[in-house]
């Protein structure tokens, strides 16, 4: 076998069939097919032969309806190797440029510990996990997410910090939303600080306006009114630099009964006063300094701290402790019932999808620097920026910020363009703040050589530089004294017991041992497609041509993004049909949020601004009825049916009675009720019929890649969870991407972003801080692309229905299948319905999935999208062999409800009800069970040399959520 191993041969994305000299010399075209999908090819014909189908193609016939085929291939061509794809990918990494970014505007260098990239972000058993919905088999990731709950606490001042949000601008926006409903005052107006982050406002802008939200933006000082506003957002230090205490505006603010927010930096919150004790009520911004890489805008956790009173109304998820049924200390989310896909149309935001991954990175930064280092690294910062200014001033130039951290403003007038270009000549960007002025950020990675190259960007007297580079010394602070923190924080112990690499490294392997993730165990979660995670598309993401880009640099230095999205698009509307993408969506739920912007966009444009309706079926996934709340929509619930189908008789009522006012139905296909429907292209057409448009949830591409495409049988929009479908792991509950798919007609209403010169795609405002959401995980969607080509991509679809349809062929006899397909088939997933057990013994579906856990397994999903089920999606990764331990699992635990049913024992007494085990309930002195300790830990089919031991029992979620603790224990706890 030859390999074409040169990636300059094809750098423009095209595939290699093109190279005429090459002809029959390609690389070993597929390769990684087989190592993608997990059933060998003897497999897959056992399997057929299981569920009763002659051919993957007949069972591809009986599932999918014929109407909504796809007719022709995707014309993505053929899958590359893993060496030629990775070689591409370096060269589209070398036609990025890395310049030192002194742009600062939120992004800033940083260094991630070399400790931690290894042991988190390129280590599977972080990155491949899933939200800790399961907190018996989370306690590590649970851990690291309450050590940057703390973090953020103590930085800010306040009281309760969620688990992150998706970045400091889509922050800002939950802020304010959040504002306008505890506030008291009744004012319908927030103030934004012009100092704000340009990318702020713009999202803030696209958030205010359907929420009917008017924003004031200006000087604290000279133009707020407090009583005119629910709310205000002061930026900490502010975009130019300057530093400025917020304590008058804040009582101002108080005395009317507004709400105060800070958008602070947590480097600087490390030497300035918090916004806690400055006042504010709400504190927002980005944890990216804490040691992730800018990534061209993403992905980074973004925080959101409050006062205790609001505890309530935080959004995203929140770590707290609890007790586990040994009465030892166990962390779990906290307050459930926040979830919104219990809220639904009454959901206050969408946010599904966060940034888990970056939070346990930045957390851990913190545990690795302590506070001491923390702190170090902010002196050492401001110290730099305070010789930058002095150096600045005695070269003559207008230093407008007085007061500063890092980030300095100049005025050098019709000089700009000139200084620029010099300091591009010496590697460095600027920021171009505009009308003469220019922004200069320092960071953790500025040199002494820094700077005296940006102050040759401004003087080109070489010997008067060179002078000034020999005597170059911190000025004295140009913090403002009155700000100076004088409050300790971080006291807690885990911030000080991880500063030697060796305790670092265990601590994270510590964590790490206790959780179940996909380098374990298959995770057979329905509707979140958790399939394998290529190693070979995780190695780019660290690359410094991905990572090292500032996402407002030049666009010129952004070729190789720019080649990378342009390939991403086109593939993307190959498998989907649409005319354009945008990938400025950074979850599925943002996803969903832009596509209902640029609807209802559309329809003012044609006039038809009375079009507000949004049809929602009762099985959506809880972030569709959300969206479109927060995009302004009015949403009307369509029912479904007793087979699991949207009831088209209700369907039809409800198109008729909103015909004028109805703006888009939103329907997941296959629905999450694991089926095709056959009616998809029928009611497209009814609602195209009255004036509608069509947002099809593509949360499921998984079971239509290659096989149906959204915008051919009636799909004017739709998003692709690029973390479910196309690879980018789940990290725990972040990151993702959530790009939207758009026809023609609704491209001029895609998201565009005034921050970044050169990319504003649409007319709709920014969704996302960044112009291409979290642009650095793009390159795993790319690979893995790349590397399937058409067939693989195709071959994946059918094997992951094929999967899906072997499990229900081996558990249907002993668990209801609750949905089915017209031919008896389900889609790629299916729903087992485990409420006939809970009428008739009492084992609930909670224990089921624990019970699971001392089998070895991570849970399905429970109770979505029906109360009381599982839905379990295989994915095409997994193996016969592993479906088969897992389906073995099942059966076993069947057997365990059977002896409850015969009555031999109670659930009170059961295996079931006490799981899971953990090492120390079975080895304890004390066995008072009714069934053995062998029982317990290794139920049949368990392998004791692959045994995964829970390191918490049963967690009691009740007293968490009344006893709520969201923070380390601090110092005063820990000596008790
Ligand atoms: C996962 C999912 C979403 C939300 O995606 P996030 O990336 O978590 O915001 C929406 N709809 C369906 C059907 C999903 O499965």
């Amino acid at each position: 076998m030859f390999s074409l191993a040169s990636g300059s041969a094809h750098s423009s994305g095209c595939s290699v069939d093109t190279l005429p000299v090459f002809a029959g010399l390609k690389p070993e075209a597929g390769t990684f097919v087989p190592r993608h999908i997990g059933p060998s090819a003897d497999d897959v014909a056992s399997m057929l032969a299981t569920v009763g189908a002659p051919s993957l193609d007949a069972l591809m016939r009986e599932t999918l309806p014929e109407a909504i085929r796809a007719t022709k291939p995707m014309g993505i061509g053929p899958g590359w190797s893993e060496v030629d794809v990775l070689a591409h990918l370096r060269t589209l990494a070398s036609q990025n440029e890395v310049m030192t970014s002194l742009i600062g505007q939120g992004y800033y260098g940083t260094v991630l510990p070399a400790v931690i990239q290894r042991n988190i972000l390129e280590n599977p058993a972080w990155y491949t996990a899933y939200t800790p919905y399961q907190p018996e088999i989370s306690q590590g990731r649970l851990e690291a997410l309450l050590n940057f709950q703390t973090m953020i606490t103590e930085l800010t001042g306040l009281d309760i910090a969620n688990a992150s949000l998706l970045d400091e601008a889509t922050a800002a926006a939950e802020a304010m939303a959040m504002a306008h409903r505890v506030a008291k005052s009744k004012a319908t107006a927030f103030f934004v600080d012009a100092e704000c982050h340009p990318q702020t406002l713009a999202v803030l802008k696209t958030r205010a306006e359907p929420l009917g939200i008017a924003l004031v933006v200006g000087c604290p000082q000279t133009d707020l009114v407090a009583a005119d506003v629910f709310g205000a957002l002061f930026q900490y230090p502010g975009t130019t630099g300057t530093v400025a205490d917020p304590r008058t505006a804040i009582d101002a603010l108080h005395a009317a009964g507004a709400i105060a927010v800070m958008a602070a930096d947590p480097l600087a919150l490390t030497v300035l006063a918090s916004p806690g004790e400055l006042g504010a009520d709400i504190a927002i911004g980005s944890t990216q300094r804490f040691g992730v890489p800018m990534g061209f805008g993403g992905p980074h956790a973004a925080y959101m701290a409050v006062r205790d009173a609001w505890k309530r109304n935080l959004p995203g998820r929140l770590v707290g402790v609890s007790v586990d049924s040994q009465g030892r200390p166990a962390y779990r989310l906290a307050l459930q019932t926040r979830e919104q896909h219990i809220r639904r149309e009454k959901a206050t935001s969408n946010i599904c999808t966060a940034q888990v991954l970056l939070a346990v990175i930045a957390g851990m930064y913190a545990v690795y620097h302590g506070p001491d280092g923390l702190a170090a690294i902010a002196k050492r910062v401001h110290g730099l920026t305070t010789a930058l200014a002095a150096g600045l001033k005695a070269l003559g130039v207008t230093v407008e910020t007085e007061h500063f951290f890092d980030t300095l403003t100049v005025q050098v007038g019709a000089g700009a363009a000139d200084i620029l270009a010099r300091a591009r000549s010496a590697g460095i960007n600027l920021r171009n703040a505009g009308h003469g002025r220019l922004g200069i950020s320092l960071d953790e990675t500025t040199t002494p050589a820094t700077i005296v190259a940006v102050w040759g960007a401004f003087c080109t007297e070489q010997s008067r530089v060179e002078a000034m580079a020999k005597t170059l010394a911190p000025a004295p602070s140009a913090l403002p004294a009155s700000l100076v923190r004088q409050s300790a924080f971080l006291t807690q112990p885990v911030f000080r017991s991880c500063q030697s690499e060796t305790d670092m490294l265990r601590y994270l392997r510590r964590l790490a041992d206790k959780d179940l993730a996909l380098d374990r165990t298959m995770i057979p979660l329905g509707s979140c497609t958790m399939k394998l995670n290529a190693t070979v598309e995780m190695l780019p993401i660290t690359w410094p041509g991905f990572c090292d880009m500032h996402p407002f640099a030049p666009i010129e230095q952004t070729k190789g993004y720019q080649a990378l999205f342009a390939d991403l698009e086109q593939w993307l509307c190959a498998i989907s049909g649409y005319d354009a993408v945008s990938f400025q969506p950074n979850s599925g739920a943002q996803g969903e949020y832009a596509g209902l912007l640029a609807i209802s966009a559309y329809h003012r444009a044609n006039g038809q601004t009375n079009r507000t309706v949004c049809l929602i079926p009762a099985s959506a996934h809880g972030t569709n009825p959300a969206s479109a709340q927060m995009a302004g929509m009015k949403v009307v619930v369509v029912k479904c049916d007793a087979g699991g189908n949207i009831d088209l008789e209700d369907m039809r009522a409800k198109v008729a009675t909103h015909a004028q006012d109805l703006s888009a139905v939103m329907i997941t296909y296959p629905s999450t009720h694991g089926v095709f429907e056959e009616s998809m292209r029928e009611i497209c057409d009814l609602v195209h019929q009255a004036g509608g448009q069509v947002y099809v949830d593509g949360a499921n591409m998984n079971a239509q890649v290659g096989l149906a495409r959204p915008a051919d049988y009636g799909g004017d929009v739709s998003h692709f969870n690029l973390h479910k479908t196309f690879c980018i792991p789940h990290g725990g509950g972040g990151p993702g991407m959530g790009p939207i798919g758009v026809r023609a007609h609704l491209k001029p209403f895609l998201p565009g972003n005034p921050a970044a010169e050169g990319t504003a795609q649409g007319t709709t405002l920014a969704v996302s801080a960044a112009p291409y959401g979290s642009a650095s995980i793009l390159p795993i969607s790319w690979a893995y692309i790349r590397l399937m080509g058409d067939d693989g991509l195709q071959r994946a679809t059918e094997v992951a229905i094929l999967n899906a349809n072997y499990i229900v062929s081996r558990l249907a006899g002993a668990y209801p299948v609750l949905y089915r397909g017209a031919k008896g088939r389900v889609a790629h997933e299916c729903i087992l319905d485990l409420r006939p057990i809970k009428d008739s013994v009492g084992v609930t579906v909670d224990d089921m999935a624990k019970r699971l856990v001392d089998y070895g397994f991570h849970a399905p999903t429970v109770s979505f999208p029906v109360a009381g089920t599982f839905m379990i999606e295989p994915t095409e990764s997994e193996g016969k062999a592993e479906l088969d331990r897992f389906c073995d699992a099942m059966l076993a635990m069947r057997e365990e409800v059977r002896a409850i049913e015969a009555g031999k024992l109670t659930a009170e007494h059961s295996a079931l009800r006490h799981a899971p085990h953990t090492g120390s309930m079975v080895t304890a002195t004390d066995w008072h069970y009714a069934y053995t300790r062998q029982e317990a830990s290794f139920p049949p089919g368990v392998n004791p040399s692959r045994k995964y031991w829970p390191t918490v029992s049963r967690i009691d979620n009740a007293h968490g959520d009344r006893n709520l603790v969201c923070s380390c224990p601090d110092i005063a706890e820990w000596m008790e």
